[in-house]
């Protein structure tokens, strides 16, 4: 039962070969019973599953229907969850129950989703192998010496695992993308604006995107169908029409201008991994697609402007955690500066701690033009880049990330070879374009993900490529051993 991807769910609730609340006990037992190997879970919500089963079984006896209706999904544990702790991967919120829903929360369980939990990250959403987590280190399911990829690891691990059919994540700067890679997963990140962020909670405010964590692209667009949209809380969110992801899998390819950058190549990228994307371009040239080669000139100058601008806005987001307003208190402060220091000090983790620094470093007076500002008009040249590019093509291929999943460890005394492993995803989220990662097959048994990039909200192109790729590939399908 848990082999099945959402798709199937759906047709199997349709069609009463089980029930929504059957099918939540035989994944919380999953759960249960092989979560301790990963620890891809903060909380499990038992009780509020159940009880959203059974209210999904009696719509669809009440002659309901929906894709989401009975389907048992979990959160990141930075969508906010009403009277459910929200983590955020941090000791800083360790016991916060948030007061209210996050909008993809409210609408996904509108749409009659089950929550079975939520999932473990990096701390505040800041890293690449979710090891920063307050919670612990989560292991990937292909390889449980290896990092499973972040922030959004927990969830990666967990829809890898077939603990469950999918997950909600969000990505700064890479985080449902390159887990997705690690753990042979389809990951989408949307247009900025296409989600909403209301409830969300922000690392960088204007890069965050929530999306789905799935096996297939069919699965990535039912799920984005639940959780894409207006909304007036979020004034960053888009009013644009959300079409009909699932209708738009079809389309064929013919003639499809697929963009492969020059740059993408270079040193620094895993020569297999290098060979598995050109495997994936011949798979989608006899689907009818053309290649053409491109440059994106300013990409070398992404992971600086990046690791500017997300910790600036870090900085700032998380000046609110200061045990008064929100967050952790220290015992018996000796007076307002002892409470805020000893606060930060022990509810932040160190990873946060260096974000926090680095970003106020780069926004205080006379270093504000140097860092802060240039970092901003690179992005807008990040920007121009893919403009020029979409100009000539449909969509931009190449590797999700220079190298497969690394050894749990192996970057933790130098946080700077981690940030460079984010180079190819980046770029998307400085631009604000949606990107999506799906499974090109393995390196050393370890999964390996190709990337596609596409205009402004075409996340319908994105689906409906990788969904003919996959329809034609079967490395989506595998399952890591054990489980
Ligand atoms: N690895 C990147 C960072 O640490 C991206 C994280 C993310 O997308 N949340 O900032």
């Amino acid at each position: 039962m848990h082999q099945m991807t959402l798709a199937e769910i759906a047709r199997g609730l349709a069609d009463k070969k089980f029930s929504s609340e059957e099918l939540t006990k035989v994944l919380l037992a999953r759960i249960t019973q092989l979560d301790p190997q990963l620890n891809s879970f903060i909380s499990l919500t038992e009780e509020l599953a159940l009880e959203q089963a059974k209210a999904a079984d009696a719509r669809r006896a009440n002659g309901e229907s929906g894709a989401l209706l009975g389907a048992p999904i979990a959160h990141k544990d930075l969508f906010c969850t009403k009277g459910i702790r929200t983590s955020c991967g941090s000791k800083m919120l360790d016991n916060f129950k948030a007061p209210y829903d996050a909008t993809v929360v409210a609408k996904l369980a509108a749409a009659g989703a089950v929550t079975l939990g939520k999932t473990n990250m990096d701390e505040f959403a800041m890293g690449s192998a979710n090891e920063s987590s307050y919670y612990g280190a989560v292991k990937n399911p292909w390889n449980l010496e290896h990092v499973p990829g972040g922030s959004s690891g927990g969830s990666a691990a967990a829809v890898a695992a077939r603990l469950l059919p999918a997950a909600t994540a969000t990505d700064t700067g890479g985080s449902i993308r390159q887990p997705a890679a690690f753990t042979n997963l389809t990951g989408l990140k949307p247009t900025y604006g296409r989600v909403s962020r209301w409830g969300m909670i922000a690392y960088a405010s204007s890069l965050d995107q929530g999306g789905p964590l799935a096996r297939t692209a069919e699965d990535c667009a039912i799920l984005l169908q639940g959780m894409a949209g207006f909304d007036q809380n979020d004034s960053t969110s888009i009013d644009e029409p959300v079409p009909d992801y699932t209708a738009g899998l079809n389309g064929s390819l013919q003639g499809l201008r697929i963009g492969v950058p020059k740059e993408y190549f270079g040193a620094g990228l895993d020569p297999r991994i290098a060979e598995l994307i050109q495997n994936s371009i011949k798979e989608l040239q006899k689907l009818g697609a053309v290649i053409k080669e491109i440059s994106l000139p300013n990409m070398q100058h992404a992971i600086p402007a990046y690791y500017v601008i997300a910790p600036a806005e870090a900085s700032s987001n998380l000046s609110r955690f200061d045990g008064v307003r929100f967050g952790h208190r220290c015992e018996q402060p000796k007076n307002l500066e002892d409470l805020y220091k000893r606060s930060r000090g022990e509810g932040f983790g160190p990873e946060v701690q260096r974000r926090i620094m680095v970003g106020a470093y780069a926004l205080s007076a006379g270093y504000y033009d140097a860092y802060y500002l240039k970092a901003q008009k690179i992005r807008r040249l990040v920007k121009n880049d893919f403009m020029t590019a979409f100009n000539e093509v449909d969509i931009i291929l190449g590797p999700t990330t220079p190298n497969p999943a690394w050894k749990l460890g192996a970057k933790n005394s130098d946080p700077v070879a981690a940030y460079l492993e984010d180079v190819y995803t980046i770029t998307a989220n400085l631009a604000g374009l949606p990107g999506l990662s799906m499974p090109a097959g393995f390196v050393d048994g370890l999964p390996v993900g190709v990337q596609l990039l596409a205009p402004y909200f075409q996340e319908g192109r994105l689906l409906n490529v990788a969904h003919q790729y996959q329809l034609n590939t079967d490395w989506h399908t595998r399952t890591p051993t054990g489980f």
